[in-house]
């Protein structure tokens, strides 16, 4: 698991959210924030604790 912390916000205590993370796929599973809990949707937290996509798997090879 992940914790991630929105330092944006003024107290980022407040805004500490665990992300779960696939040991297989290393793919965002879960959140404890709220939009994931009850909108049961995709994050910012998950996002974001998500690898960047290969560039290599969207481009094409030459
Ligand atoms: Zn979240």
């Amino acid at each position: 698991m992940v914790d991630v912390i929105n330092e944006s916000h003024e107290n980022p205590a407040n805004h500490h959210y665990v992300v779960t993370i696939d040991d297989m796929t290393g793919d965002a599973m879960a959140c404890t924030c709220p939009h994931h809990t009850y909108h049961t949707a995709d994050c910012k937290h998950m996002a974001a604790s998500r690898p960047p996509l290969p560039i290599s798997h969207s481009a094409p090879s030459l």
